[in-house]
């Protein structure tokens, strides 16, 4: 079905919406986007999304060309043109369209683009059944080299992690840190109970600081079962004995994990914790959200 994609302030049908070749997204994936969703016609934590946006783009010195406010009424008008309710909603800010060179300072006019579309839903027996995953041999990329923080059109190493879990035939791969540390999967942050304890890496490992990973932790403090919940590295050892796990994102949702590289997480069904978590959350989505009709 054709859409109606929002490029630099126009509205064009899908079949139209096109980028200049020169475009520095194209050219060396020098952008940044959102991936953010709707449900029942309310968009879930637009603004914590469009806050990460502003952030990546300034980390890299791309000047968004609309206020944070316009950029709003934008994502809220590209939903209401396509009469969307339940939607996924693609936001990319490039560089914009310049030379083959890589000087910043040529390229005055970012390009800003929105897609809002039907959500491709996960299958539903995931949720019910659990997911494996493996760890990948691909490294997570560090603060110093380029800060995974940054929601950036440069997503290799996650694509290569997410063939290796094709090609091993699971459903998700983790990817590691350098010094073995559990950092997130290659489109969803990573928790792991223990001990009715949930554990989280933390931001500085090198993942991306997830919409729904904040959500996540807000909810489980009002888990009675939930002991404790810590932000604090961990290792595939971890993983391997924990007695949940789950993964959560944007498109996912709350996951429950249960194998890691062949080793049977907890009972190998969704845990208690997992679950709860998992019903909570969607109370949530189905309560809260910016509400496009208004
Ligand atoms: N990590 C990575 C690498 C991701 O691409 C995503 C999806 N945006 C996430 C984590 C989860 O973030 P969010 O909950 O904001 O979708």
């Amino acid at each position: 079905m054709s859409r109606l994609v929002y490029i630099n302030g126009e509205f064009v049908p899908s079949e139209e919406a096109k980028i200049s070749v020169f475009d520095k997204g194209f050219l060396f994936g020098d952008g940044v986007f959102e991936g953010i969703r709707a449900y029942e016609g309310r968009i879930f934590r637009l603004d914590e999304h469009l806050k990460r946006l502003y952030n990546s783009a300034k980390a890299l010195l791309i000047n968004v060309p609309l206020s944070f406010e316009d950029m709003r009424k934008a994502v809220i008008e590209t939903v209401k043109r396509n009469n969307l309710k339940d939607a996924y909603i693609r936001l990319i800010v490039t560089r914009g369209i310049g030379d083959l060179g890589l000087d910043i300072t040529k390229c005055k006019n970012p390009s800003v683009v929105i897609i809002a579309d039907e959500i491709a839903l996960f299958p539903k027996e995931i949720y019910e059944k659990g997911i494996e995953v493996i760890t990948s041999s691909i490294r997570a990329s560090y603060g110093d080299v380029l800060p995974p923080q940054i929601k950036s059109l440069n997503y290799l190493s996650h694509i290569l992690a997410k063939w290796e879990a094709t090609n091993a035939k699971v459903q998700e791969a983790i990817l590691l840190s350098r010094e073995g540390y559990v950092t997130e999967g290659s489109a969803e942050n990573i928790f792991i109970v223990r001990d009715k304890c949930l554990i989280t890496p933390p931001s500085w490992v090198g993942i991306l600081e997830g919409i729904t990973r904040s959500a996540v932790l807000e909810i489980a403090w009002e888990i009675e079962e939930v002991e404790d919940i810590i932000e604090d590295v961990f290792t595939r050892y971890d993983l391997y004995v924990a007695d949940e796990c789950f993964l959560c994102g944007t498109a996912a949702e709350v996951v429950p994990v249960v194998k890691v590289d062949g080793r049977v997480i907890g009972d190998g069904v969704p845990g208690p914790i997992t679950r709860e978590i998992m019903r909570r959350f969607r109370e949530l989505v189905s309560t809260e959200g910016v509400d496009v009709y208004a």
